[in-house]
């Protein structure tokens, strides 16, 4: 199979020029100049003012995610399809090591929900729920089967939390394997207690997810987090970085030549503390900030200019989603009448790409430092580098054709993510994939997808180690 994207502007990370992208057998086979004649072609896609850029790389998904006595919204196969529709080609998704079960079982699990399924190509991270001595031992078995990376939480107690030496003893493991140490850093034991605190006062409503988990809880665990990987002398990485002042926790690392890493979501720069207060005058009241309750929670808009700040002065890395949907019907509802039942998650794998274009458009970012935050930054931090996440000959050729001008309206009616609303209902963007190829293979073409296969078309990528 050979194709030609031809008389497209291609944008790397470091990067704009004009070329034709020659395909074969799934990779890119040649980046030629504009308009060479070639023979024997079975596919020519007219990129004429269009950007050709690397797909999507998402590092942060929850498909089916067992979550507060109900499970995500999503599988492996409406993810993944959701996420194609977006520009996405690329997934990592969280495999679960459960309290007293090994990382085998946990790994088995999640290889079990997404082959067959899942679309494009994916990888998996392994929360750790305990370090000792067996999971210590299982760390060098995933990471020999690409699973490179390990996800600890501060939050959560009595569920994920697990506390500092454990911390410290994975993160040692962690450097002598080359594997990376990810965090979810809000320390959660006094959040618990405000949480306790708000309901005993008979607040219940969804915005008291965000006032029962400040900034300051997040800031205290991310110096905690980076403390630990300086004893350690390891790298790590915050995922889903909320709040100015957890930023600067980084930026304080970083400045002091850490290898510290950092990812925030679409939520955390085009949502707020205000939509988590719902809409007091609407049919749902106040109970439609339910639809925005995710951890940590949005700030106030204040904070949106210093995480765009972040992104433009390399600060923070990656923009992930931590994709998690739970419908309003059935599953948000469990929260009705207390916020701690709400389960924490927002749907955003489809969303990603067309928000954070309007971050190019708005001179906020540069076209260029658009790529590297979907596509290469993911792919060098996590092991996917260079055969995902660039343009270059040899790559893999899972490339989203950019049509810049196109309008698209984002709601849950006509997004692919199964779940029963937006939080971006209405909201018109600019700029939207015109075609996204993975592996070579069309697979959507002006929001309809075009492949034979869908189910299970996609591979387990094994990831390389920790190489920055
Ligand atoms: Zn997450």
């Amino acid at each position: 199979m050979r194709t030609l994207i031809k008389d497209g502007t291609c944008v790397t990370a470091s990067d704009t020029f004009a070329a034709d992208v020659l395909i074969e057998n799934g990779k890119i086979a040649a980046l030629l100049a504009p308009g060479t004649q070639l023979v024997a072609l079975d596919r020519t896609i007219d990129a004429r003012g269009m950007y050709v850029m690397p797909g999507g790389i998402d590092a942060h998904t929850h498909m089916e995610l067992p979550f507060g006595g109900t499970t995500a919204s999503d599988d492996f196969h409406t993810g993944t399809v959701a996420a194609a529709h977006g520009g996405t080609t690329t997934i990592v998704d969280f495999a679960i090591q459960s309290k007293g079960s090994s990382m085998r079982a946990g790994l088995d699990a999640w290889h079990a929900k997404a082959e067959g399924k899942a679309a494009i190509d994916y990888g998996f991270h392994m929360i750790m729920t305990e370090a000792n001595p067996s999971t210590l031992e299982d760390m060098a078995a995933m990471v020999r089967e690409g699973v490179t990376s390990f996800k600890m939480f501060m939050a959560y107690p009595g569920v994920f939390l697990v506390d500092d030496q454990q911390i410290f003893r994975a993160m040692l493991r962690a450097g002598e394997l080359g594997a990376l140490i990810t965090m979810h850093a809000e320390i959660g034991l006094p959040i618990d207690v405000l949480v306790q605190r708000a309901l005993a006062q008979g607040h219940t409503a969804p915005v008291y997810h965000a006032l029962t988990r400040p900034e300051i809880a997040e800031a205290t665990g991310t110096e905690r987090a980076l403390a630990l990987a300086e004893m350690a002398k390891v790298p790590v990485y915050m995922v889903h970085l909320s709040a100015q002042r957890a930023l600067e926790r980084v930026m304080e690392a970083r400045d002091r030549g850490l290898p510290a890493f950092a990812e925030t979501c679409p939520q955390y720069l085009f949502c707020s503390e205000d939509d988590l207060r719902g809409d007091p005058s609407g049919p749902d009241g106040e109970w439609k900030g339910a639809g925005y309750v995710c951890t940590p929670p949005l700030r106030p808009r204040h904070h949106h200019d210093h995480l765009w700040r972040g992104l433009a002065n390399y600060d923070l890395q990656v923009v992930a989603t931590d994709h998690c949907p739970f419908c309003m019907k059935d599953q948000k509802e469990l929260g009705r009448g207390d916020f701690s039942k709400i389960p924490n998650g927002m749907p955003g794998v489809e969303t990603r790409l067309y928000l954070l274009w309007e971050g190019v458009r708005d001179k906020r970012i540069s076209i260029n430092r658009f790529v590297e935050i979907v596509a290469t930054a993911p792919a060098k931090i996590f092991g996917l580098y260079p055969k995902k996440g660039t343009i270059a000959v040899g790559a893999d050729a899972d490339v989203v054709v950019w049509d810049p001008e196109r309008e698209y309206t984002l709601s849950h009616k006509t997004l692919h993510m199964r779940v029963d609303y937006s939080p971006f209902e209405g909201r018109k963007v600019i700029g939207a994939p015109a075609a996204v190829l993975s592996r070579g293979e069309l697979i959507v073409e002006r929001d309809q997808w075009v492949a034979g296969k869908k189910q299970g078309r996609g591979q387990f990528l094994r990831r390389g180690t920790f190489n920055l």
